[in-house]
């Protein structure tokens, strides 16, 4: 049986791979598309942010199943601002230990669900082999050590001694070593940003040494994450970063015989886990989250989070959750958000409902899991109120998805993900939001909404024995590589 390699490519988005192709920039890219199949508008998951769509990924579940709520969010159990790192400044306010420690073991031990299983523990209880390479979401059967460097083990006071989880093959940059004969020596060629090996050249480097070790997995996860970065600051020249990920791409396929041998012993699959929207240059392209919530006390960096606060800000750069510390207050909260229509949709919950605002006007629209509607997904929803509001069309029985795509399901994920009162914030195209510490990308990309520029993500499938099932999602690529694999999928 083929093996199956599935490369995330961190940002990557249909128009921009189409147009990379169309000016042959992209030998690799176009090489997998004239032998495979392309499918433009795959769905991704809410929050489009990479900590939330990994998850998805390996568990075939929205966050509402899975518990990672996003890149950052608030846990009410430990009453601290979980933070997978993102930007300098919140991680130096909340500590970089606190954020190693959240990446490392938390998100994968702690966070995600043991009520869903990922494609590595199902994979491998099946008898079958899995890998992934640098990919932050990761937990498996088998237990690996983490090499932690010096520099971080000293400023993390060594606390990072305990045992990540993963599948056979697991690779972390410079962190875990993958067990294959010839270990992966890193170097300067492999940095970019100096970020412990987690890069694409390094990561590439990794695949082709797995694959000659003959210790190949049945199936092998491979992250790309430079595209993002180069995204996020020059959007004009997307075309450019991703021929960038084609360079790394051409290295994989000329470490076979022949670029068709790629092909013949292994189903390939890129995926993106999302878009990008270009941000203004001018300063109100930032939404001012801790300006709006004024008179209220808004939780600062770094202080404990006691009842003396008001609320705690998560800022997901186009989305936020904001949690106000006590019920009573959610109304006055969402009423101090409604206002501009930078901000598109206000969400909350009441009871089962999901509950939505449209910005800067008082239109509201309600929904429900179960009832006489049905998506183009096969899930049933009941309605209330102005469906325009998410861009809904209803022709009979029937509800069609338009600016949001799939957006009551991924909203209800988002909104589910936790089980106390909590607020989702959306911003409009153009926009992103404002609060402390958080990284802004004025004039450059950024992502994070439930808009279809920031979700709508390529899923390429070259050399695979079934179609892949439509309208796509990225939540059904686990069952899609189960199935490929003749394993069948377990019911968590
Ligand atoms: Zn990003």
């Amino acid at each position: 049986m083929k093996k199956i390699i599935l490369f995330l490519v961190d940002s990557m988005m249909p128009d921009v791979l189409e147009k990379c192709v169309a000016e042959k920039k992209a030998p690799a890219l176009q090489f997998f598309l004239e032998h495979g199949e392309l499918i433009p508008d795959c769905v991704t998951v809410f929050p489009t942010m990479t900590a939330s769509v990994d998850c998805s990924l390996l568990s075939g579940v929205y966050p509402d199943q899975h518990k990672v709520p996003g890149l950052v969010w608030y846990d009410p159990k430990t009453k601290r601002i979980i933070n997978y790192v993102n930007g300098f400044q919140p991680v130096y306010r909340i500590g970089i230990g606190q954020c190693a420690s959240n990446v490392l073991f938390d998100l994968n031990e702690r966070h995600f669900s043991r009520n869903v299983k990922t494609i590595h523990e199902e994979l491998e209880e099946k008898g079958l082999v899995s890998g992934s390479i640098n990919v932050i979401a990761h937990r498996g059967h088998k237990q690996h050590d983490a090499k932690i460097p010096f520099v971080l083990d000293a400023i993390t006071g060594f606390q990072l001694k305990e045992k990540v989880s993963g599948p056979t093959i697991l690779s972390l940059g410079t962190l875990i070593q993958p067990d294959i004969f010839r270990p992966i020596n890193w170097n300067w060629s492999h940095a970019f940003a100096s970020s412990y090996g987690i890069n694409d050249s390094y990561a590439i480097d990794v695949l082709i040494e797995v694959i000659r070790s003959g210790k190949q997995p049945d199936f092998t996860l491979v992250y790309l994450p430079d595209n993002d970065h180069k995204v996020h600051q020059t959007p004009e020249l997307a075309v450019e970063h991703l021929a960038d990920v084609d360079k790394q791409l051409v290295r994989f396929l000329d470490s076979f015989a022949s670029w068709e041998q790629a092909v013949e012993r292994n189903v390939i699959m890129l995926i993106s886990d999302h878009g990008q929207t270009v941000i203004g240059q001018e300063p109100e392209a930032n939404i001012p989250l801790d300006e709006m919530l004024f008179p209220f006390r808004v939780h600062r960096l770094g202080a404990d989070i006691t009842p003396d606060w008001d609320v705690v800000v998560c800022n997901n750069e186009r989305m936020s959750y904001l949690y106000p510390l006590s019920a009573e207050l959610l109304p006055k909260v969402v009423e101090a958000v409604s206002g501009d229509s930078r901000i598109d949709l206000v969400a909350w919950k009441e009871g089962e409902w999901a509950v939505v605002r449209a910005g800067g006007s008082d239109r509201t629209f309600r929904y429900c899991k179960g009832g006489p509607l049905r998506d183009a997904y096969g899930t049933q929803w009941s309605v209330q109120g102005d469906e325009g509001v998410l861009d809904l069309r209803i022709d009979g029985h029937t509800v069609t998805y338009q600016a949001y795509p799939d957006g009551m399901a991924r909203l209800y994920g988002a909104l589910f993900s936790q089980d106390i009162p909590v607020i989702v914030v959306n911003a409009a195209p153009g926009y992103e939001f404002l609060s402390e510490c958080s990284p802004t990308h004025q004039g450059g990309g950024s992502h994070g909404s439930l808009h279809q520029r920031d979700s709508m993500i390529p899923l390429l499938i070259v050399g695979s024995a079934q179609r892949f099932p439509r309208p796509a999602r990225l939540i059904d690529v686990k069952s899609f590589i189960l199935q490929e694999l003749a394993v069948a999928p377990v019911l968590a």
